[in-house]
């Protein structure tokens, strides 16, 4: 691994072109950095702020082989990417962050949490599935997760009774005991190249009931000192197993009687990190870039409290996008917006979202909500 980059003209690949790779594109941008990204869609969103763009898919391996050559360092911004390009790739002496082996560890949520479990992290009980009648080996109800491929609430089921197993899902899984959640919290994580690892806020993520969607961020999660101290320590320790260098979102449980079980872990800028854009001294995006190419690690300091909430397309919409609201929901005290940028939308999409400061984070919380109330993203065609 060269860790020699000549700063004054870096090179950057970044595999994915949607709204994590487009601030991450804009924090490398600002340091002067050349970007160049690898999407199957032409000017999506992050190759509209960066200098170069390869079209391709993320299992097109000569594609991405032409980024990583032509790049100093390659990070990524989704999952679902080609390793074995890239092991190959990385093993010749090429600069991933982080590895293609973590991806693919990560890849399979089964094998991520084994390793946390084999490493002492606490996660919820679970089992693979190799035979249907695998699935009642815990009773009901109980969560179904696929190993491979899930996102945004997708490949998780609930299983409520014996009856729901003959819509189960058919890909390789394994079952999680339900648990009894008091609130959903998550950590950015970043760790350097030198091994340097550095922890932002604890967060609390609310999410859309009817998609499984983390729908808003609150930062800092309303937790006591205990616990925080608790969750910094369980993140900062899933991190140091992993092994990676990059930026890491760690999403977790906080159970009713007061347990902290780590649920998944990202190798990526991640929603829940969305509002240290303006909330926090360094932003995950920015941090990430001096992570993989061998910076010090900025300052996580949280700024001011604050609420994101994701701009989803409205149901019942499709085709070129359509905000509406824009004017009234700007006029609120210390909200940032972002758009994406993206060419259509569809229900549920992630299309936008916004942040809004205030010290009083109840504050915050109420101009958040009534942001979401007036913003609307529609689309050109009705469905
Ligand atoms: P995805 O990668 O699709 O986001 P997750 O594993 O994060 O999948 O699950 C999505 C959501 O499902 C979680 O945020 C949580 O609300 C719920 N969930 C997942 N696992 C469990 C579990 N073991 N018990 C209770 N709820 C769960």
């Amino acid at each position: 691994m060269n860790k020699d980059f000549n700063y004054s003209n870096l090179k950057i690949g970044i595999i994915g072109g949607g709204q994590l790779g487009k601030i991450m594109s804009q924090k490398a941008k600002k340091m002067g950095f050349f970007v160049t990204i690898l999407d199957p869609t032409p000017n999506c969103p992050a190759a509209q702020v960066s200098d170069r763009q390869i079209i391709g898919g993320f299992h097109d391996t000569h594609k991405i082989e032409q980024l990583v050559r032509e790049s100093d360092v390659t990070t990524f911004e989704l999952e679902n990417v080609e390793t074995s390009i890239l092991k190959k790739l990385y093993d010749g002496g090429h600069n991933i962050h982080p590895s293609p082996y973590v991806l693919e560890l990560i890849q399979d949520k089964y094998q991520q949490k084994k390793l946390l479990d084999a490493k002492g992290i606490p996660v919820p009980a679970y089992k693979k599935i190799l035979e249907t009648r695998d699935l009642e080996s815990f009773g009901f109800p109980v969560i179904q997760k696929a190993r491979r491929g899930g996102y945004d609430g997708k490949g998780v089921l609930l299983l409520k009774t014996q009856e729901d197993i003959s819509s189960a899902i058919e890909a390789e899984s394994f079952i999680e005991e339900l648990v009894d959640i008091e609130k959903e919290l998550a950590v950015i994580v970043a760790r350097n190249i030198e091994g340097e690892i550095s922890c932002y806020p604890v967060v609390e993520m609310l999410f859309d009931e009817r998609v499984n969607i983390c729908d808003s961020v609150m930062a800092p999660a309303r937790i006591d000192s205990e616990i925080e101290k608790k969750v910094i320590e369980i993140a900062t320790a899933s991190i140091k197993a992993l092994d990676g260098v990059g930026i890491f979102g760690v999403e977790m449980f906080l159970t009713k009687s007061g347990e902290i079980l780590v649920n998944e872990i990202a190798p990526r800028p991640h929603n829940s990190g969305h509002y240290t854009v303006e909330s926090c001294a360094t932003s995950q995006f920015e941090q990430i870039i001096r992570a993989v190419t061998n910076l010090p690690l900025g300052s996580t300091k949280l700024l001011s409290a604050s609420v994101m909430v994701n701009l989803l397309g409205e149901v019942g919409y499709e085709g070129e996008p359509i905000i509406e609201g824009i004017q009234e929901a700007l006029a609120i005290p210390c909200l940032s917006f972002h758009f994406y940028g993206k060419d259509v939308t569809k229900p549920f999409r992630k299309m936008g979202h916004v942040t809004v400061l205030d010290d009083d984070i109840t504050v915050a919380l109420e101009r958040a909500m009534r942001a979401k109330d007036i913003l609307k993203i529609k689309g050109s065609i009705k469905i």
